[in-house]
């Protein structure tokens, strides 16, 4: 007999025919005539009821069918008498696959801290709340390529280990295969790269953006969609120090068609989770309305998980100028009775706080903000006629803060080696980057979404470590 998955079941289609249910237990309860049985197999949220008549499996029988356990059960499926759901399956036979020893199986019924599942991600899969989120992870990041090549984009592979600093923040993480106890050093006492593996320094990816703009500088649209590593070393909500990005890059394009695409990009992932992982973001949102209870009304949300999602996708994004950002920043009641912990001025980056002021107080839906200080901006961002400038956009979204960063790149020559320069970096550096100007260049523009971001937006998990299987940040590798 081949096996149906719970999803497949509750839909009624073999209703009164022999089936075969294998998954694992996540409870078991009964009395002395009946047992029931409820297994998940991930395919959903939802268990499925299984009903094993007492005569026919004693205590014996299902003494191994405890939390946890693996098992393979064949019975009729049948509408469920009970209210919950519509079928449940009347069993013929039950084997126990895989015991989990109920003394020492570390998710017994009771509900567990996200704290708590943090510490056990190896097994935290197995909850419904993690069920949840990597369903719809795993539905955002279809949706990404969904949307990507119905619109034409050719889906690029960048390198994960490459000699560049596309950021210039510093934040990148060594690769070598040197023996690290006994360095080849150059006559003056440096660690001679020459010597390494790919005969340079050389590190892994902290963008794949550098490498993308050539592609597009051939197919045109071209998007990226790979783990990024970047040595925070701060211990934020928001940043891992292993993430995925998506990173789409489009040539003939300006910033006010690159923001366009964000936004429409955004909503399409979005849209297609609310379609496709409903049940999940129900669950999820109840999650978080559970949450609130325990908090003072002011701090509670105003809108269900549902309902924001929703919304964003019904509503244009706001667009304003880092100018105008500030602006608002700085006449807003909170920086009047200084409840920002950073100072606001132009010229700053934004920090979060900032971020989330705009998206949640003032704005009260996304923002896309443009037009930064070239500053504070990486030097490939296109430089402005004003000179101080550079067309890059941010969007910022309610309960995070930044999840895109983007821009027009500087299609310049002159212009683009000057901003290099003013950077550290020398044009042998870079010298096939430059090649995109020097041979056809054109104007071009792309983004950057954190992945992990979207799915902490999508699924209103407060942790980015929530969102991503296996964690890393400072001090966590583990498993
Ligand atoms: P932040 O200001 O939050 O540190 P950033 O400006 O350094 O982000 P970018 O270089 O603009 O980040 O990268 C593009 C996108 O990648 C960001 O908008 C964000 O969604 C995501 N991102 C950046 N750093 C991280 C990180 N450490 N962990 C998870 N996502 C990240
Ligand atoms: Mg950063
Ligand atoms: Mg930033
Ligand atoms: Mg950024």
């Amino acid at each position: 007999m081949q096996r149906t998955k719970v999803k497949e079941l509750l839909t009624g289609a073999e209703e009164g025919k022999e089936v075969l249910l294998k998954g694992w237990v996540r409870t078991k309860r009964g009395n002395k005539f009946v047992n029931f049985i409820a297994v998940n197999d991930g395919s959903t949220i939802q268990n499925l009821q299984v009903v094993a008549d007492a005569e026919k499996f004693g205590d014996e029988a299902l003494k191994d069918v405890t939390t946890g356990a693996a098992v393979s059960i064949t019975g009729q499926l049948v509408a469920s008498q009970g209210k919950g759901q519509a079928f449940e399956i009347v069993a013929n036979t039950i084997e126990v696959v895989g015991k989990a020893d109920p003394e020492t199986y570390p998710l017994q019924k009771k509900a567990h801290s996200l704290e708590f599942l943090r510490e056990i991600a190896h097994l935290r899969f197995r909850t419904n709340t993690f069920g949840a989120v990597f369903r719809v992870r795993n539905t955002l990041a279809f949706a990404v390529h969904k949307f990507f090549n119905e619109k034409g984009f050719v889906y690029m592979h960048t390198p994960i280990i490459t000699a560049s600093d596309a950021e210039g923040a510093g934040e990148m993480f060594h690769v070598t295969n040197f023996d690290l106890d006994n360095l080849p050093r150059t006559e003056d006492g440096k660690i001679n790269y020459e010597e390494d593996f790919f005969g340079k320094a050389t590190n892994l990816t902290v963008s794949g953006q550098l490498e993308g703009e050539l592609a597009a500088m051939a197919f045109s649209d071209i998007y990226t969609f790979g783990p990024t590593f970047r040595a925070e070393n701060s211990n934020t909500a928001r940043h891992l120090a292993e993430f995925w990005m998506i990173e789409p890059e489009m040539a003939f394009y300006d910033l006010k068609m690159n923001a366009d695409l964000a936004e429409e990009f955004i909503k399409y992932i979005i849209r297609y989770a609310l379609e496709h992982n409903r049940e999940d973001i129900e669950f999820l949102g109840q999650r978080l309305v559970e949450e609130d209870k325990a908090k003072p009304q002011n701090e509670r949300q105003e809108m269900t998980l549902l309902e924001k999602l929703e919304f964003v996708v019904n509503n244009n994004f706001e667009r304003v100028t880092y100018t105008e950002a500030v602006d608002i920043l700085m006449n807003s009641p909170a920086y009047k009775k200084k409840k920002f912990q950073y100072d606001v001025s132009w010229g700053i980056d934004l920090q979060s706080e900032h971020e989330r002021y705009l998206v949640e107080k003032h704005f009260k839906k996304p923002v896309i903000v443009t037009d930064y200080p070239k500053d504070i901006k990486a030097f490939y961002m296109r430089l402005n006629d004003d000179g101080k400038t550079v067309a890059a956009m941010d969007i910022l979204a309610p309960g995070i803060g930044e999840i895109v960063g983007g821009s027009q790149r500087e299609e310049r020559m002159e212009l683009l080696v000057e901003r290099m320069k003013g950077v550290g970096i020398e044009e042998e550096d870079l010298w096939w980057y430059l090649d995109t100007r020097r041979f056809g260049g054109c104007p071009h523009a792309g983004f950057g979404l954190g992945f992990e971001r979207m799915v902490q937006f999508v699924t209103g998990m407060g942790n980015i470590r929530d969102v991503i299987p296996f964690p890393r940040t400072p001090g966590n590798a583990e498993f």
